[in-house]
């Protein structure tokens, strides 16, 4: 067994990204200056869309997303159960509610008919989930937006770099936002950011990250001196520093390289896997190229003799650091005390029970993925049924 634990994510850190930090520590501004503005555009560039806008962290990239949508108390959004409760949870922050969509049992992520299905006269928003990586059927979610004139607002925290039918991931719909938290694929410590190609939500964006005030004149509603500046809306302090964007714009130039190992190690699991009675492989949709964040396996707890649990505890006591993603967001206890406690989505509660998500990250060797894959097939092997 091996003595170090191996985490499911983890970032990868050289020293070329330890000198851009330091560069900015010994300058003038080492929060909003020139590096959150090179970062923005190095990342627009990447993502394939006019503007990026820099935030804290992913999750204040949703809250930004939302507010610039203009979700106000009542209003509903459409997302997914099988994701990170930040996704619905800055739906909750500008008052409006989320509703759960099922998931695609072959994709895992939010199924357009059963969006359909959840659509009122109050629906103002629809936010997919690219759960592993793995682009949402867009086209589908762009009909249903454009019938029903709802924003999209992408959450990509799991899909830097993933593109649909050959666009770019961040390019497509009104808002996408990511985050660089450093289980993600580059990271700033903590980080977000939103792209658009929408000018306007691109200034609601800039607004909502600080304060909701502006020191732009045609934005303000009086001039009274070069010091003057209007607060226009109820905004947060949401900004990154340029610490922080310096790291990112060091870690961007290998977003390439570490998506490319991120693949391999994905498809070297998917060979070792694919022809076992006691595991489904991830399916992959055609025009969608993953971006591999999460690599999960669906146990086929009929061909076994015990249950996920046990798999899941067996592969920690090997020192493999396993989880589970995700809990449905609706089971948990602040959604069950808050009205969702008459929810059920079938799909998103089976697959729940049966998933497993292993060690996926570019900085993994091949020793560490054998191990793993080792590791797996002992266990479902001498748990299979005959
Ligand atoms: C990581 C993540 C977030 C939140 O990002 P933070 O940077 O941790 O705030 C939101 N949604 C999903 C799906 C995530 O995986």
């Amino acid at each position: 067994m091996r003595n170090e634990f191996l985490p499911y994510g983890r970032q990868w850190i050289d020293e070329d990204d330890i000198q851009a930090v330091v560069e900015v520590l010994r300058s003038d501004y080492i929060t909003t200056g020139p590096k959150i503005r090179e970062f923005e555009q190095a990342f627009a560039q990447y993502a394939g869309a006019q503007y990026a806008v820099a935030v804290a962290n992913g999750t204040a990239a949703l809250h930004a997303a939302c507010f610039a949508a203009g979700i106000q108390d009542g209003d509903e959004v459409i997302t997914t159960p099988i994701t990170f409760a930040a996704s619905a949870n800055a739906v909750l922050y500008c008052g409006g509610k989320p509703v759960f969509a099922d998931i695609n049992p072959h994709t895992y992520n939010i199924s357009p008919d059963d969006i359909r299905k959840k659509v009122t006269a109050k629906t103002k928003a629809i936010i997919p989930v690219h759960f592993t990586g793995q682009p949402c059927d867009m086209d589908e979610i762009r009909k249903i937006a454009k019938k029903h004139h709802l924003t999209v607002i992408e959450d990509a925290a799991h899909a830097v770099g993933a593109s649909y039918h050959g666009r770019p991931v961040g390019s497509i719909s009104d808002m996408t936002t990511f985050s660089f938290h450093p289980v993600k694929h580059i990271t700033t410590g903590e980080g977000g950011m939103i792209t658009t190609n929408n000018e306007a939500l691109y200034k609601r964006l800039l607004l909502f990250r600080s304060h909701g005030i502006t020191r732009d004149n045609a934005m303000m509603t009086r001039y009274e001196g070069p010091w003057y500046y209007e607060q226009l809306d109820l905004g947060y302090n949401y900004r990154m520093t340029d610490i922080q964007a310096a790291l990112g714009l060091s870690q961007l130039k290998k977003a390439d390289r570490f998506l490319q190992r991120r693949r391999e190690i994905a498809g070297i699991y998917t060979e070792a896997f694919k022809n076992m009675r006691t595991v489904a492989v991830p399916f992959q949709q055609d025009g969608c190229s993953s971006s591999w964040h999460l690599y999960v396996i669906q146990l086929k707890l009929e061909n076994l003799k015990c249950g996920r649990r046990e798999v899941f505890e067996a592969l920690r006591k090997e020192n493999i650091g396993v989880n589970v993603h995700y809990i449905p967001v609706y089971k948990h206890p602040y959604y069950q005390e808050h009205g969702y406690r008459d929810i059920t989505c079938v799909q998103s509660e089976r697959l729940y029970s049966r998933i497993i998500s292993l060690p996926i990250f570019p900085k993994m060797t091949d020793e560490d993925m054998h191990y793993v894959i080792q590791s797996v097939r002992n266990i479902l092997v001498r748990n299979e049924k005959g």
